[in-house]
């Protein structure tokens, strides 16, 4: 079927968050759209992301976004018929200090608030949840228990099959090469023809710089690497019939959740490599990198102190993949530009935490004039137009080396 050349939204990029969009334009009555990928959907960072979907966090409007998100995936589950393989297996994040326990106490109240399950609780309890995790230096932790992790491939495709029964348009093997803005309209460039738009949205992820450099954009997102390693099956979870929570710790820096019957292990180490700087090779499909482990052992000692099977069940798997930052760690939602009707849904670096609900936010903002609820900390003209390289990546290194470090204060 030929492209369709005028339609009211183009969504550029075929990822969770522009699948998102194109769903939540789709369930609030805008089916005038097409969404246009590269290549296939997922080929970017979401086809090797591990999934989970946390709720624990210190900013209540934040929380908003990835309780959102579960909720999206669900839904387009239902819409669609695709399965998003949501494992609701709960999440712990351990309180290494007395401090964070206390922390973990104050944010009680948003979570009441929200109405999303949520407790502090003993590390007794906490051998309950996780009978894997050495508790012994720790007081407790912060349980969210109807959280977890879904197939990002899926709830992509649940997301993409769900706007196309609403009438919204897929258009794959199209890289766009510009953008043009004459008379009030949008002009979008690809090889397969010329699409005209009112509105765009660019959710391009870490090539969205450069996508938007030529209309006097600077966007400072960037890539780092970013590793996740799977076990071999662990005797301890072969033998139960359920599936233990994610386990998250700021002094490992670490997210490990089960993958099957052994874990799955993202660390986020202190010394963060960065990937393309100067721009996203042109033969780049959405291969993985090349590993390098050495930087991470200091984390995987301290981790295999919390988690013996994890050392005793021995490596399986390591992906190294590029993941987009942006210099304050949190996603660029919004109009950009002084041209009306160009829009931002990028620099994710949880894209499946906060894709769904970041997709309802922009939607609603596009459709109704304004987001459904107050969230500048993600407007996308928050860095301004002059942001220097150099701080761009000084400010993602300490974003992406601060892990799961938690604010002095709230
Ligand atoms: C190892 C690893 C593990 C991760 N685990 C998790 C996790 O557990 N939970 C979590 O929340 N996040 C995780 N992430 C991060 C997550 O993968 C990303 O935040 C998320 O996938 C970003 O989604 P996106 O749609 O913004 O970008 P992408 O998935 O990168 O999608 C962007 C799309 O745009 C397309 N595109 C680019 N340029 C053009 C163009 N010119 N024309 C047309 N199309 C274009 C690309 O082909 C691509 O499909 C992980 C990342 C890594 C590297």
């Amino acid at each position: 079927m030929a492209m369709k050349t005028d339609v009211q939204v183009v969504v550029i990029g075929g990822g969770i968050v522009g699948a998102s969009v194109l769903y939540w334009l789709a369930k609030l009555g805008c089916t005038d759209t097409l969404l246009i990928e590269r290549r296939e959907l997922t080929s970017g960072s979401t086809w090797h992301a591990a999934g989970n979907t946390t709720y624990f966090g210190p900013y209540a409007e934040m929380t908003r976004l990835f309780a959102g998100s579960i909720r999206t995936y669900q839904r387009a589950e239902q819409d669609s018929g695709h399965s998003i393989n949501f494992h609701q297996t709960g999440s712990v994040r351990v309180a290494t200090t007395p401090r964070e326990r206390k922390l973990f106490h104050q944010y009680e109240a948003n979570y009441a608030a929200l109405g999303i399950p949520y407790h502090v609780i003993e590390n007794e309890r906490l051998s309950e949840l996780h009978p894997c995790l050495n508790t012994r230096d720790w007081f407790g932790a912060a349980h969210t228990p109807t959280d977890g992790h879904v197939d990002p491939s899926g709830a992509t495709h649940a997301l993409a099959k769900a706007a196309q029964l609403c009438g919204a348009e897929i258009q794959r093997h199209s890289p766009v090469e510009s953008l043009h803005h004459e008379n009030g309209m949008w002009s979008v460039h690809t090889p397969n023809g010329v699409v005209h738009a009112q509105h765009v949205v660019v959710a391009t992820s870490f090539w969205t710089r450069e996508l938007l450099q030529p209309l006097g954009l600077n966007i400072p997102l960037y890539a780092t690497e970013h590793h996740e390693m799977i076990t071999e099956d662990v005797p301890e979870l072969v033998s139960s019939p359920g599936e233990v929570p994610a386990y998250r710790d700021s002094d490992v820096s670490c997210s490990v959740r089960q993958e099957g019957k052994g874990f799955l292990a993202g660390i986020y180490e202190s010394q963060p490599e960065f990937w393309s700087l100067d721009g996203i090779p042109k033969d780049f499909r959405e291969e993985l990198l090349p590993q390098n482990t050495d930087r991470l052992m200091s984390h995987l000692e301290k981790l295999m102190d919390r988690l013996p099977a994890f050392a005793e069940a021995g490596i399986k798997t390591i992906n190294n993949g590029p993941m987009c930052w942006t210099p304050d760690g949190l996603p660029m939602l919004g109009p950009i530009g002084s041209n009306a009707g160009l829009w931002l849904a990028a620099g994710f670096n949880v894209g499946i935490g906060t894709g769904g609900g970041s997709g309802e936010f922009l939607a609603h903002w596009m459709v109704n004039g304004q987001p459904h609820f107050s969230l500048p900390s993600v407007h996308a003209d928050r860095f301004g137009n002059d942001m220097t390289r150099d701080a761009a990546i000084e400010s993602i290194k300490n974003c992406y080396r601060k892990g799961y470090r938690l604010p002095e204060s709230i």
